[in-house]
């Protein structure tokens, strides 16, 4: 339902339950020095007993997954990637990757979110602490955990992240904004939203500034609904955004400079890590049905372990891909020096990274399916690979491969030397 006219919270069928809105426990603290691996283990400890246990009815339904969420909150990941003077756990772009990749082994969607989320995060914190808005903000994302939601996709532009139809409208201290956004993922549930659009009404497609809407500051006319293959649970359904706010929300840092230094490589590398992550479940999978075979004929190596070897080899790459480019990226965030970040030769391997990985994961999830034959084929059996398969076709479609290609193919038209 729409209301016209005025600006409410989302309503329904809009009208969720916002995250932030989610109890937290109060013993539910950051801890002020940490140590990583005992973190990890906590998040696979998290997505064995909650994300595993819901990830097969979030799917069948399509169904946004409330619990995995609620327990990042208690957990205190949404501020994960916040500094710690803020009160987050100021982790890295490798930690964070494999927070990523851990949750992936357990639900794709849920893995997903949360990826979405740090990216928001990301540009936040990289791009925004010289206002004391968003200083205020990263403090009440600390303790309210709010969830991040992001709208750059536009009816008009489709993909194309580097152009925007709508413009935002100043007035004084105030803004309006309204966006066609055909995919907002989980806009139902967020808290706040990054959206993309014209710095003013006169400005070109390409002059682009990020805006945060608040929930209670926007209204969401239902524009589509989200009955995919795969991402199921991300409910990422299409809105008409109608906000309001003031100015301070508008982030300080022009959006092109956000998208080559954050948005850019930070997607493509949780993105990368969290297919990783179900890829990894598939052949874990395949790897408990060979086992099960070889117990039934002792002494001899099934045929279906020369290609759980062979899988198992892609999935390496696989991962040594995502954090090479992680640790890559780590260095220039940490040693200042972004220049390299603008540069043809980063951009180029950060397209390849995920061009690679919206590959393997398709390649690895195929090959674990025909090692557990029609046992992965079935959707009642343990061995099922519906849901991998499924989610792994999403992966070429977020930022359409063919985009990524095309771009790639025009820089190194323009870049003389290797990369
Ligand atoms: C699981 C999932 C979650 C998502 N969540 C969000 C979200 O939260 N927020 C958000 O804003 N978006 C989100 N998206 C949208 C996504 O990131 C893409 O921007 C969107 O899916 C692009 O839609 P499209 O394929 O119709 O359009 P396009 O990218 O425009 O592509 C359409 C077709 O045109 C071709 N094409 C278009 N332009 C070019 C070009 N320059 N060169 C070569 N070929 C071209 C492509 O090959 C493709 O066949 C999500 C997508 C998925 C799958």
């Amino acid at each position: 339902m729409y209301f016209p006219g005025n600006f409410y919270p989302l309503a329904s069928p809009l009208m969720m339950t916002a995250v932030a809105d989610l109890p937290v426990s109060s013993a539910a603290t950051a801890p002020e020095a940490f140590d990583f691996d005992e973190l990890l283990s906590r998040v696979h400890a998290i997505g064995r007993d909650v994300l595993a246990v819901h990830a097969g009815d979030v799917d069948r339904r399509a169904r946004f997954p409330v619990e995995s969420i609620t327990a990042m909150k208690e957990a205190k990941l949404l501020s994960a990637y916040v500094p710690v003077e803020y009160g987050g756990m100021g982790l890295n772009m490798i930690e964070t990757s494999r927070l990523c990749e851990a949750m992936g082994q357990y639900c794709g969607s849920s893995a997903m979110i949360y990826a979405m989320h740090c990216i928001q995060v990301a540009c936040v914190v990289h791009h925004a602490q010289q206002s004391a808005y968003f200083r205020r903000y990263l403090r009440d994302l600390v303790t309210e955990q709010r969830l991040m939601a992001s709208a750059t996709t536009e009816i008009g532009t489709g993909g194309d992240l580097r152009s925007s139809v709508c413009a935002i409208e100043v007035s004084g201290d105030c803004f309006t904004l309204t966006k066609k956004a055909p995919v907002i993922s989980y806009g139902e549930y967020s808290d706040d939203i990054l959206v993309t659009c014209r710095r003013s009404t006169d400005a070109p497609a390409s002059e682009q500034v990020q805006v945060m809407v608040r929930r209670g500051e926007y209204t969401a006319e239902p524009l589509s609904t989200w009955d995919t293959m795969g991402f199921r649970g991300t409910c990422s359904s299409g809105f008409t955004l109608t906000s309001h706010g003031s100015t301070d929300q508008i982030l300080p840092t022009p959006f092109n400079d956000i998208l080559s230094q954050t948005m850019h490589p930070y997607s493509h590398i949780v993105w990368g890590a969290l297919w990783t992550g179900i890829a990894a479940d598939a052949v874990n999978q395949a790897r408990a049905f060979v086992r099960a075979e070889a117990r039934k004929t002792p002494g001899e190596t099934p045929i279906s372990a020369i290609r759980l070897a062979e899988v198992d080899l892609v999935l390496q790459e696989m991962r040594h891909n995502v954090y090479s480019l992680a640790r890559e990226y780590n260095e220039l965030l940490s040693s200042d020096s972004r220049e390299s970040i603008h540069g043809f030769g980063f951009s180029i391997r950060t397209n390849n990274l995920k061009l690679s990985c919206s590959q393997r994961i398709v390649e690895i999830v195929g090959q674990a399916l025909l090692i557990c034959g029609i046992q992965g084929y079935r959707n009642d059996s343990k061995f099922s690979l519906s849901r991998h398969l499924r989610d792994s076709y999403g992966a070429a479609l977020m930022v359409n491969n063919d985009r990524i290609t095309k771009l790639n193919a025009t820089m190194l038209l323009a870049h003389r030397e290797g990369h």
